[in-house]
């Protein structure tokens, strides 16, 4: 049995203050609540939402990484950095790939080196509205599988989540169906990683749904069989919103 997963995803949003402001009214809601949750502040607020959630059962993720373990790359963090404050690390976000340059092959680095330091990867997989249109969703998010996870092991790849996000549901308030997001994780994803690591293994791997996730729709589509949880972009910043939606996820 695959345990929910729930991930806040702050993106570029919250001074020091304000970041304590929001843990400071969602811990004691969310810490009894029997669902991996997640908090991914930016960066310069990782140290104080750490000390804030010590002791309880809400883990901390960064946004990022460099593959690298150190050196001259000016504005970047290394994976044992990120490791010091955090347990978990988004990579891959379809704004990174978009703004940032990041590439499958820049993914599969970082994916590598934050397995290497112990942090739980999500790796975030998604079409952009033209390639869905063209009915291209599958050999995208496939290649996007294969590329972002090559060369892991079975021991390696158990270790990490995937959000599929399609990118035109991301901050547009245009979810994808239920129906249509299971489809994705069932048809494509968990077959991509059949065919990389074992019929076993895909059934073990927790596969997230992200894309405009609310209050008002996460309970249909935690009900589908293939969705392990979300990856929350613009609600994860409203308490009452991001409280509903991880108590929604309880199995
Ligand atoms: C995201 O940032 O990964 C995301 C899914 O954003 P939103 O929930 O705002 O669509």
């Amino acid at each position: 049995m695959r345990k929910p997963l729930i991930a806040g995803n702050w993106k570029m949003n919250k001074t020091v203050e304000q970041a304590r402001l929001l843990v400071s009214v969602m811990v004691p809601e969310l810490h009894t609540v029997d669902v991996e949750t997640v908090f991914f502040p930016p960066f310069t607020a990782l140290m104080a939402v750490s000390a804030m959630l010590a002791g309880t059962k809400i883990g901390l993720g960064a946004q990022n990484l460099h593959w690298e373990a150190s050196g001259a790359y000016t504005g970047e963090e290394s994976p044992q950095m990120v490791a010091e404050l955090c347990k978990y690390v988004i990579l891959g976000h379809s704004e990174r790939r978009q703004y940032f340059g990041e590439t499958d092959g820049s993914v599969n680095k970082k994916v590598k080196a934050a397995l290497a330091v112990g942090l739980t990867p999500i790796v975030c997989v998604g079409e952009t509205f033209a390639e869905n249109e063209a009915g291209q969703t599958a050999s995208v998010v496939s290649r996007q599988v294969k590329a972002g996870l090559a060369d892991l092991s079975v021991e390696q790849v158990l270790k990490l989540v995937i959000a599929y996000e399609p990118i035109w549901a991301i901050g547009t308030g245009r979810a994808a169906t239920a129906s249509g997001a299971n489809g994705v994780l069932a048809d494509v994803i968990r077959p991509a990683l059949a065919a990389l690591f074992g019929a076993p293994a895909s059934q073990q791997i927790r596969i997230l749904y992200g894309g405009s996730v609310t209050a008002a729709n996460a309970v249909e589509l935690f009900a589908q069989p293939d969705i392990d949880g979300a990856l929350v972009g613009g609600a994860s910043l409203k308490s009452a919103d991001f409280i509903k939606i991880v108590k929604a996820a309880v199995r």
